[in-house]
């Protein structure tokens, strides 16, 4: 349940309220109070003369729900670019699956800066699924982010795998990725709501929408509401293609949440062929984001080297997809 102070209710009164309850205390506007939406469907006792309004929930999807909030969340980006809310901006974002080396990332920077693209992705701490397999650069990794960022004006994102560099990652970057392996990690959920700056939460290959949803809640109930949903796909019985891309997971969100989706085809997909096309499919769902991932010479990828387009082809998606935006009356940021 989220509870609504009276509108100019002084902050210690909220905060002596929540207290008593054992409530979240988030602030938007007004002062709200959450409170366990299965044990709670009227308002608690004594509440009735500080209560303006009162949000009954089936489960503890609260925050992120349109039943609170029926208008889709903005989210500023730290060059100013705006997506969800009414925006109707579709953000682009691309690099690589790894850091790997300063030449590796200057050129994946230059790609994205000459086609217009102001998101650099890459990853510094790789969560792979064998300990002999490259593990990402590090400290070096966000060094060499941070220095592109400089160079080329782009913004960055890259993943916290976990507690470790927690710190390093959000002080680096500008949008925190949690990636699906780390989603449930409540050490990584409560720096990033702590933190205040936009996040990308992927769902886990195993993770129903509720419970990704509720994830997200652990950051927005942390009073950090620039949170944006990633479907990379999940895992079914079919082992042709990596993962299964749950376009209808991103329709079921962007009907009953109040968050921006960004669609991950590269990791869904698993295999540069398919990459294309799954991309003009969820572009035209109208979606808040599109990540792809990209690299200079894909067949030596330290990591994901099957799925990674090449440059060239990004510009080729780059330019087919602005299309399929348009088309659907959004347009690529
Ligand atoms: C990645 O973005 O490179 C990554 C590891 O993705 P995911 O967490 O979706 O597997
Ligand atoms: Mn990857």
């Amino acid at each position: 349940m989220i509870i609504e102070l009276k509108p100019n209710l002084e902050r210690h009164k909220a905060e002596e309220l929540a207290k008593d309850l054992k409530a979240f205390l988030v602030t938007e506007n007004n002062h709200f109070l959450l409170i366990n939406s299965s044990s709670n469907k009227s308002l608690p006792e004594g509440m009735g003369q500080w209560a303006e309004n009162t949000h009954v929930f089936e489960d503890d999807i609260q925050l992120a729900s349109k039943k609170f909030l029926p208008t889709k969340r903005e989210i500023i980006l730290g060059n100013g670019v705006r997506i969800g809310g009414n925006t109707q901006n579709t953000l682009f974002i691309s690099g690589p699956c790894s850091v790997e080396s300063e030449a590796q990332i200057r050129q994946c920077a230059q790609a994205c800066k000459e086609l217009g693209i102001g998101i650099l992705r890459g990853g510094c701490y790789k969560p792979r699924t064998s300990p002999y397999t490259f593990q990402g650069l590090g400290e070096e990794g966000l060094r060499l982010l941070k220095q592109m960022k400089e160079e080329f004006g782009l913004l960055i994102i890259t993943e916290i795998r976990d507690a470790t560099h927690a710190d390093q990652v959000i002080e680096a970057t500008d949008i925190i990725q949690i990636g699906a392996k780390s989603m449930y990690d409540h050490g990584i959920l409560k720096k990033s709501g702590l933190s205040g700056k936009p996040v990308l939460l992927k769902r886990g290959f195993g993770t129903t929408l509720k419970e990704f949803v509720q994830m997200a809640e652990f950051i927005l109930s942390l009073g950090n509401p620039n949170v944006m949903l990633c479907e990379r796909g999940i895992r079914t019985f079919e082992t042709k293609t990596r993962f299964t891309l749950d376009l209808c997971g991103v329709a079921w969100l962007q009907e009953y949440t109040n968050l921006p989706v960004v669609v991950d085809t590269s990791h869904a997909m698993g295999y540069a062929y398919g990459v294309p096309s799954l991309t003009r499919a969820a572009a035209a769902m109208g979606v808040d984001g599109l990540l792809i991932e990209s690299h200079p010479n894909p067949k030596v990828a330290l990591s994901d080297a099957a799925q990674q387009l090449s440059l060239e082809e990004l510009k080729e998606l780059y330019e087919k997809v602005g299309q399929v935006v348009e088309a659907v009356g959004f347009s690529i940021v």
